[in-house]
């Protein structure tokens, strides 16, 4: 028994028990104190863990889960193979979001998480990574595991989910990347199925997965994307024109507006090598926007004809820009119908039924739209019947082998008859020689383009071409 040191006593039990009793009080407060305190912390460790507007674990998540999958290699005994991740992103989710509100667009979110989580017959996780972006974790023994997984998420992507009784389709694209055993951090291996997801949109196709060749192009695409960034912020950007001209008259009656960049070092660079790879960027926005305002300052001070310009499927598809043009001309005091836009077969492609209502906006707005580069996709006459297009321009693949072959002449002349009969307006591109321009106006097109009458021009030169024709080569 313990003693009462100072009186050299020993303890009454009543004392003693006392003392015990404090002891084992403060024991029980400290272990409660202990477990609500780490009942808390998991708690809020799990709040911020989790995507609130779906429920769905966020990339807080990710990152810890993938964290114990790299370092351990897997996450339990009876799972093999190495880890693996698919990002998923929601191509049209915005404009979910912008028709029909945040809470709509999460609720097609969860609802694709909820049918891959249904459909991937293998032990995963499914993260919501970003707002239009999901994820998927999961251990694979080889690549075409890894891929047969893709194409279960493609199917799942295909299905419309009905939402608030609306039936809502976004289109998916997705990049994959098995993890090599070197690899260990989790931001290296989302890294890599992004690029293998960039490499999959510039592709135009729904998957990829990693390959080392894609982070040379990712630092490419981010070269580029700063460069033209910088030429935007130093006016290194202009408006070059080429005449449209006027078969029966033979008169110029409107000019297609090309974008040149003058990069740093003073050489000229063609749209060809840089649109392409814009497209799926957030950059094609403001160098639409240059070549509207520019097109539209040109119109204004050198009063021009009308002046055709170019859309990329991404505008096409911007909901934002196609409402707002009107408006945005209107701002530069252009009449809609000094303006025409040109759009190609692979914007139709892509999302025909948003495409339709794209060009049927643009329309009522009072612009005219024409389908640049027609035949080199795949839309058919019977397709174009029922889009409210003004115009066609038929790609100079069908001009090149006029002289020599009378097949070429006949697809020729059955397009324009064709286009013709949907009441279209039928402009050549690609006319070189005058035996191609006196083809295509026997074959009654409207009007034509071409090296032959004049190549892009800086407006300075623009404003003075005339036409050169003989009057013999014009069609009566
Ligand atoms: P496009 O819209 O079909 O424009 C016609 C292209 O054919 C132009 O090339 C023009 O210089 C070229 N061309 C015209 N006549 C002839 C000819 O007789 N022979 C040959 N061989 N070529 C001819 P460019 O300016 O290099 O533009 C290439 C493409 O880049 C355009 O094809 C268009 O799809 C795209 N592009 C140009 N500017 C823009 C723009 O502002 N926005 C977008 N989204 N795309 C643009
Ligand atoms: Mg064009
Ligand atoms: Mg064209």
């Amino acid at each position: 028994m313990p003693q009462d040191v100072e009186k050299g006593l020993m303890q009454s039990t009543q004392n003693w028990l006392a003392r015990i009793s404090f002891f084992i009080l403060i024991g029980v407060f400290t272990s409660w104190l202990f477990q609500s305190l780490r009942a808390s912390t998991q708690r809020h460790l799990r709040d911020i863990q989790v995507d609130r507007e779906t429920g769905l674990p966020n990339q807080a998540a990710l990152k810890e889960d993938l964290h114990v999958a790299l370092s351990s290699g897997r996450p339990r005994q009876e799972v093999s193979g190495s880890p693996a991740v698919i990002l998923v992103r929601l191509q049209g989710l915005w404009e979910v979001m912008e028709a029909m509100g945040a809470q709509t667009a999460d609720k097609v979110v969860r609802n694709l998480a909820d049918r891959l989580s249904v459909s991937v017959h293998r032990e995963h996780h499914i993260y919501r990574f970003s707002t239009s972006e999901l994820l998927l974790l999961f251990f694979a023994e080889s690549q075409a595991e890894v891929d047969s997984v893709a194409s279960v998420v493609r199917s799942a992507g295909e299905h419309e989910a009905e939402i608030n009784g609306i039936p809502l389709r976004v289109q998916l694209v997705a990049g994959s990347y098995l993890v090599e055993r070197r690899v260990v951090e989790p931001d290296t291996v989302v890294n890599r199925a992004r690029t293998a997801l960039y490499a999959a949109i510039d592709s135009n196709e729904f998957y990829r997965s990693y390959d080392p060749v894609f982070d040379q192009k990712t630092a490419e695409r981010v070269r580029l994307i700063s460069s033209v960034r910088k030429g935007l912020k130093e006016n290194q950007f202009s408006l070059y024109y080429q005449p449209k001209v006027c078969l029966k008259s033979g008169r110029h009656t409107g000019g297609e507006g090309l974008l040149r960049w003058f990069s740093s070092d003073g050489s000229m660079v063609l749209p060809g090598l840089f649109m392409p790879k814009l497209e799926n960027t957030t950059l094609i926005d403001p160098v639409t926007r240059f070549v509207i305002r520019k097109a539209c300052e040109d119109i204004r001070q050198h009063g021009l004809y009308p002046v055709s310009i170019n859309f990329s499927a991404k505008n096409l598809m911007d909901s934002a820009l196609v409402q707002s043009l009107g408006r945005i001309v209107s701002l530069y005091g252009i009449e809609p119908e000094k303006l025409e836009i040109e759009i190609t077969e692979g914007a139709l492609i892509r999302d025909p039924a948003h495409a339709k209502v794209a060009i049927e906006s643009l329309r009522n707005q009072g612009f005219l739209v024409s389908l640049d580069d027609f035949g080199t996709g795949y839309s058919s006459f019977q397709y174009l019947a029922h889009l409210p297009l003004s115009g066609l321009k038929i790609d100079r693949a069908f001009v090149s082998g006029l002289n020599e072959s009378s097949h070429a002449r006949t697809v020729l002349s059955s397009i324009i008859k064709m286009a013709h009969s949907l009441k279209l307006q039928v402009t050549v591109e690609g006319i070189e020689t005058g035996e191609q321009h006196q083809i295509v106006s026997d074959y009654g097109a409207d009007t034509a383009q071409g090296f032959y009458y004049a190549k892009p021009l800086p407006v300075s030169d623009y404003i003075n071409w005339k036409p050169g024709l003989n009057v013999d080569t014009v069609s009566s």
